[in-house]
């Protein structure tokens, strides 16, 4: 591996766990780009879900009211944006909305969206396959008897922190398949309670994300029948994850939200080995190109995603290489090397990246209750990092300035994306607003 990276201002910065923003010098005008992805493979994923939703209703009836679509609300909260201003002496120019991906139905989580997605292609493989379906049938009835006995001879497997685990794992479970999940080290336990509630094996390693996602993959290329669901370079997830822009655009016409020249949208997402991120960033850049600014935040512990970028050496670098554990309380973020996809995909998309302590992550979760009574895992919290420090860093200033934006931000929109808690135990949630660090 090359050394030089050891002399970068930024690696210096993440390797002293201090909290920074970083802005992505690749970045190139949309309309320069050329991606090997495009629009129309969204709308391939989209098709595939609407396929699917009778089936998805079937299996899941609190997905009923909106006809078995997995969406999310989209809703501003002005009281959290009044208190985040005052607490820390900021200004957030515009309007402050929180995506709610953490009260998605099935498995509380943005994982809903990619890891059910790749689970639901795969069964729509199998199945036309075995000639048991044809893509005009409806799809309720892959939950006869008959179907569920034949994805029973299947397994899936996937490494996880703990959230895919239980989007993949319930999902799965639904269809009828195997279903076995490598946890890393810093999964919580009432995560593995209830996957192994939902009659999932879980298999536990001391190590973290990266060495749990390694010996699954091993395990699950030895056995034809398995079928390994690779968080690190699936493009399947990443698709699933991107549709969630088709379904935002929707809803920000709803609530008359313009984004145009004249009224940028700024996007604030948590990242872990980034194919959540990615993936939606990929889609919103689709429609919005370059009226949309895309921002990821990772803990100064585990900045996996920001190492891979600044270095540009992607999966090549981990957190390790310079000098951090890659230990943080934020789980579903506690991601040591980057994906490598993701990265690249990213290069000449995304605006940058926040990195924060991990103490702020219940702080802003405490402030989001108060507020707001909308209770989010730590790990999503970290979204709130994005509005309160873009207009505190001299380069995210000359960000905006250099983009034209000097005049327009008080027609902003703002959107932190929380990407998990409705699934939080009762006991941990207390737990978590009691959990004060220095
Ligand atoms: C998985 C996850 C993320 C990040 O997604 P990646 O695809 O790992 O980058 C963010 N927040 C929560 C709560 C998650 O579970």
């Amino acid at each position: 591996m090359r050394e030089d990276y050891k002399v970068l201002p930024v690696v210096q910065k993440l390797s002293k766990e201090e909290q920074i923003v970083w802005i992505n010098q690749k970045k190139i005008p949309f309309a320069q780009c050329s991606l090997k992805i495009g629009m129309s493979d969204i709308d391939e994923a989209e098709a595939r879900l609407q396929r699917f939703a009778p089936f998805i209703m079937k299996c899941f009836p609190e997905t009923g009211k909106e006809n078995g679509i997995i969406e999310s609300i989209l809703t501003p909260i002005p009281k959290m944006q009044k208190h985040l201003e005052e607490t820390y002496k900021v200004r957030i120019p515009g309007k402050l909305m929180l995506k709610q991906d953490s009260h998605l139905a099935i498995a509380g989580s943005i994982k809903a969206r990619g890891g059910i997605y790749e689970v639901l292609k795969h069964t729509e493989e199998l199945a036309l396959e075995a000639g048991l379906l044809t893509v005009q049938d409806d799809y309720t009835k892959l939950a006869e008897p008959k179907c569920r006995q034949f994805f029973n001879q299947y397994t899936i497997q996937v490494g996880s922190t703990g959230n895919l685990g239980l989007s993949i794992g319930i999902a799965s479970a639904a269809v009828g398949y195997k279903v076995m999940v490598h946890m890393s080290a810093d999964a919580r336990q009432w995560k593995k309670d209830m996957l192994r509630k939902h009659g999932v094996t879980v298999v536990e390693y001391e190590s973290d994300y990266s060495e749990a996602v390694k010996e699954g993959r091993r395990l699950s290329l030895k056995d034809p029948k398995s079928y390994f669901i690779d968080d690190e370079n699936s493009v399947n997830l990443f698709m699933g994850y991107a549709v969630a822009a088709k379904r935002l655009k929707k809803q920000l016409n709803e609530q008359q939200i313009l984004v145009d020249e004249n009224h940028p949208l700024f996007v604030y997402l948590p990242c872990g080995v980034g194919g959540a991120p990615g993936g939606i960033t990929f889609g919103l850049k689709e429609i919005w190109g370059d009226n949309v600014h895309c921002f990821f935040v990772e803990p100064v512990k585990a900045p996996a995603m920001l190492l891979g970028m600044a270095t540009g050496l992607h999966n090549d670098i981990c957190v390790q290489d310079i000098g951090l554990t890659g230990l943080t309380h934020a789980d579903g973020l506690a991601v040591g090397r980057p994906s490598g996809f993701v990265g690249n995909v990213m290069e000449p998309l995304l605006s940058g990246e926040f990195t924060l302590e991990d103490k702020w992550l219940y702080e802003y979760m405490r402030a989001l209750t108060d507020t707001e009574e909308i209770f989010l895992e730590p790990s999503a919290c970290a979204a709130f990092e994005g509005p309160i420090k873009l207009l505190a860093y001299e380069e995210t200033k000359e960000y905006i300035e250099r983009n034209g934006m000097g005049n327009i931000m008080e027609t902003a929109s703002h959107i932190a994306w929380a990407t998990g808690g409705s699934l939080v135990p009762e006991e941990i949630r207390r737990e978590y607003k009691d959990t004060y660090l220095d």
